[in-house]
């Protein structure tokens, strides 16, 4: 692990960073740069919605071309599967040797879609969490921890360069863990698919409905199966899963224990080392990359078949009613 006492903040001080976007990540890294005495500039489109919003944080916004020309740091923040386009079209032509360039996940990298050229540095620094609340926990003397990866060092500095925009964005309050762009691509694909978006909410839906198919009233399926997954989320982030266990009923627990595995069982291990396989192998990428490019018919149909799932129509009526869950 690396903390704020392992990084010279007056590296990253010495350099001219261009922030590529202005949206979750963009905003908390160009402004907590900023507020570390970082000569910063943002690059966006020429429509971009983003632009007035930066501007009236007091940022200088250029037009991606020039904002990488003027910088000798180029850091990618906007969404991944436009990453390739806009490098090939305005990073790339702007790039010279003894740049760096930066990114906050590994996927076009670890995939070849974005191929820097030998003289540039490039380099990861991801924070692991939301961009509102890396910014959020910056400003309160706080951060969320992050983790730094050096793909390419021709300049045999890229180490102290990259700890060095790691604490200047807070993270190394919290702590930067030593990665690759490869580490950190896979497991967190899997991480999503499996575990975080596609598992827990596979999940959440398969028990709602289970319910309401029985009969049992959908307001009561909902609070059952997906608010209360909050309340024990945050039992399992304090204290991991024996904290979660030792706070709820010992019915629960018993329950828990004795049914839990009937759920996730060797095939849905098996399943999941599948769709390992499939990160691992490129498959996955592959498949997504042909999905952006191709218009994204499947995702469009996605969204709307989740949008009508009754689990958010039901959650729709009933958010409304509990005024404090935006807090
Ligand atoms: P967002 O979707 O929030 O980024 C949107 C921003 O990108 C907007 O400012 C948008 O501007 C800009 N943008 C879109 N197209 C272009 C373009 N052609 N040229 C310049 N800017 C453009 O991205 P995230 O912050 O979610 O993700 C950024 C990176 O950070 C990704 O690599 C992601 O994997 C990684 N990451 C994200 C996390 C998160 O919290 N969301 C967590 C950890 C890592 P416009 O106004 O023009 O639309
Ligand atoms: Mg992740
Ligand atoms: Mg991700």
């Amino acid at each position: 692990m690396f903390y704020d006492n392992d990084a010279d903040l007056s590296i990253i001080q010495g350099r001219h960073v261009a922030v590529i976007g202005y949206g979750s990540q963009g905003h908390a890294h160009a402004l907590s740069l900023r507020d570390s005495g970082v000569d910063v500039r943002v690059g966006l489109r020429p429509d971009s919605k983003s632009k007035e919003l930066a501007e009236s944080e007091g940022l200088r916004v250029l037009p991606v071309a020039e904002a990488v020309e003027e910088a000798d740091l180029i850091m990618i923040l906007a969404p991944d599967h436009l990453q390739r386009g806009i490098y090939e079209a305005d990073i790339k032509p702007n790039l010279v040797e003894g740049d760096a360039l930066f990114f906050g996940h590994g996927l076009n990298i670890r995939y070849g879609l974005i191929e820097p050229p030998a003289g540039v540095d490039v380099c990861m620094v991801a924070p692991k969490g939301p961009g509102h609340l890396v910014r959020r926990q910056y400003t309160a003397g706080r951060g969320v921890p992050v983790i730094v990866a050096v793909e390419q060092d021709p300049s045999g500095n890229a180490w102290p360069l990259a700890l060095s925009y790691a604490k200047a964005i807070g993270g190394l309050r919290a702590g930067g863990i030593k990665t690759t762009f490869t580490e950190e691509t896979e497991t967190d694909l899997f991480g999503e698919q499996a575990v975080l978006c596609g598992g827990l909410s596979e999940l959440i839906k398969a028990g709602f409905e289970t319910l309401i198919e029985a009969g049992y009233q959908p307001e009561v399926a909902y609070f059952e199966c997906l608010h209360e997954v909050k309340l024990i989320v945050d039992l399992m982030y304090e204290g991991g899963i024996s904290k979660m266990y030792w706070s709820v009923s010992d019915t629960a627990e018993y329950g828990g224990y004795s049914r839990g595995p009937r759920l996730v069982n060797d095939q849905t291990k098996a399943e999941m080392k599948k769709i390992l396989g499939e990160i691992q192998s490129g498959e996955f990428a592959k498949e997504l990359v042909a999905e952006f490019e191709g218009g994204q018919e499947q995702m469009a149909k996605y969204r709307k078949e989740h949008a009508e799932h009754p689990i958010e129509v039901t959650g729709g009526k009933l958010r409304p009613m509990m005024s404090w869950l935006n807090d």
